[in-house]
């Protein structure tokens, strides 16, 4: 059965509209223009002192690391630096078993959607046993990652990644023994993956990640970033994050990573960059001659202190950002949004730095790197509700005390500088209502294993 839902407010095109409707068919789809469609038998949705909005698409993270959460916010546990919270991350690591894997993404997943998240690009390496050897089945851990996705509702992209070596010069580290593969062992399970997930419906789909170019050594890279073209899928990879992964590339190679990766032609328009943190302004017009996609994580990198990304030189440039929440320090893809322009604010003491580049208004420009460019990133008709793209949306309460005041003319502002996550009411993936009200059918089951495994990761610790 068609469904017609008819907001008070409808987002389209970059501003909103009164009394705009959106028809879902009964593929999950979003039908086109309502006129000369035929609707008497149409179920029909009425959403008074509500606006609907294209849902988010959080295109970079890592679930299980939710665990880390308030783990490693002093300098005596391993708060000090990028490299010693990533001990902190290697513990909880070791330790999931693979229904334990499936509980934690759950309860991430679960956030996402309470902050109006539809799409997830969930870039997964955890793929052996604590003891290093492969399961039975390789992929039982990417594919707990999914089960865990849609038992949630959300759409996911598994990126499933390739971990070949610690680093350049480095022998293997222990904590990463749940990580490698040979790229031989990477691309025969990434087939069977993409296989696998073609018979779990509209809602799965995958891509590739290859770590790092500390992880990955060039040569593997070629290899799998050969396969990922031949086959059409999305490809991600972490580039700058840490200026000693720079050093280092450069030691190994003489070149940083994105000069490395202009010069190998694997920087194009289907390579997404997650950080692009520490980059000159020559890598910069690398990147964006590539049409290569940044996505940064700034609620991550804050918290990491990894520095910021250069967002008003590289939209200067044309460079698009899809934003993800990574280490998942917070859940909240506004956040990542506004953060973009926050931290250029202090940097710089000015406002509105990004407003207008490339010619759009600055909550709009934002609110695209959250939709549209992440769901390009990933690959997904998700991100607009244009016809034929997947009905994936949400709707805020118009009277929440956080947005309260509003006129159609600064909603979009309001909303992306401003919403809290009690405005959003109703998430809907691919036609099917996952959160209505506020209520998610799992959220006391979700959280009451979550509570469990998070006992039992930490109480042998002695990290607390
Ligand atoms: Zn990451």
């Amino acid at each position: 059965m068609k469904t017609l839902y008819r907001p008070e407010l409808l987002y389209s095109d970059g501003r909103f509209i009164e009394h705009g409707e959106v028809v879902v068919g009964e593929d999950g789809c979003v039908i086109g223009a309502t006129k000369g469609l035929d609707l008497s038998a149409a179920k029909i949705v009425k959403l008074p002192g509500k606006a609907l909005l294209p849902g988010f698409v959080n295109a970079h993270s890592h679930a299980f690391q939710r665990l880390i959460r308030g783990k490693s916010e002093s300098r005596a546990v391993s708060g000090r630096d990028f490299w010693s919270w990533r001990g902190t991350m290697y513990h909880a690591a070791s330790r999931l078993d693979p229904q334990q894997v499936y509980d934690v993404a759950r309860m991430a997943f679960l956030e996402m959607v309470l902050a109006g998240t539809t799409t997830v690009g969930e870039f997964h390496y955890l793929h052996n046993a604590p003891d290093g050897r492969p399961y039975d089945d390789p992929n039982v851990l990417s594919k707990q990652v999914i089960a865990a996705a849609q038992s949630v509702g959300i759409r996911i992209v598994l990126l499933r990644t390739a971990y070949v070596r610690s680093g350049f010069e480095l022998p293997p580290d222990p904590g990463q023994t749940r990580f490698y593969e040979t790229s031989k062992a990477f691309l025969k399970n990434m087939a069977a993956l993409v296989r696998d997930s073609a018979e779990r419906g509209t809602s799965v789909h995958c891509g590739v990640a290859p770590h790092s170019i500390r992880a990955v050594p060039l040569r593997e890279l070629h290899e799998i970033a050969e396969w990922t073209r031949a086959s059409k899928l999305p490809l991600h990879m972490h580039v700058a994050e840490q200026v000693a992964e720079n050093a280092a590339c450069v030691r190994e190679y003489g070149a940083t990573p994105v000069a490395l990766l202009a010069k190998e032609r694997i920087l194009a328009p289907d390579l997404t960059a997650v950080h692009g943190v520490h980059v000159s302004a020559e890598e910069i017009a690398m990147l964006a001659a590539a049409g290569t996609t940044v996505c940064s994580c700034p609620t991550t990198e804050r918290n990491l202190g990894d520095g910021f990304v250069r967002a008003d030189d590289m939209m200067a440039a044309g460079i698009r950002f899809a934003l993800g929440s990574d280490s998942q320090a917070q859940i909240d893809s506004l956040e990542d949004a506004r953060e973009l322009e926050y931290h250029l604010r202090l940097q710089q003491q000015k406002r509105a730095i990004l407003d207008q580049l490339g010619g759009k208004p600055l909550a709009a420009r934002l609110f695209e790197c959250v939709t549209i460019h992440g769901a390009a990133s990933l690959q997904v008709a998700s991100g607009e509700l244009r016809p034929g793209a997947f009905g994936d949306f949400f709707t805020v309460d118009l009277k929440d005390v956080s947005i309260a005041g509003n006129s159609a003319e600064d909603l979009l502002p309001i909303i992306v500088f401003s919403l809290n996550r009690s405005a959003i009411r109703d998430v809907v993936v691919n036609g099917r209502v996952i959160l209505r009200d506020q209520m998610h059918e799992q959220y006391e089951e979700i959280l009451s294993r979550y509570r469990e495994l998070h006992e039992k990761i930490w109480s042998d610790a002695g990290v607390r």
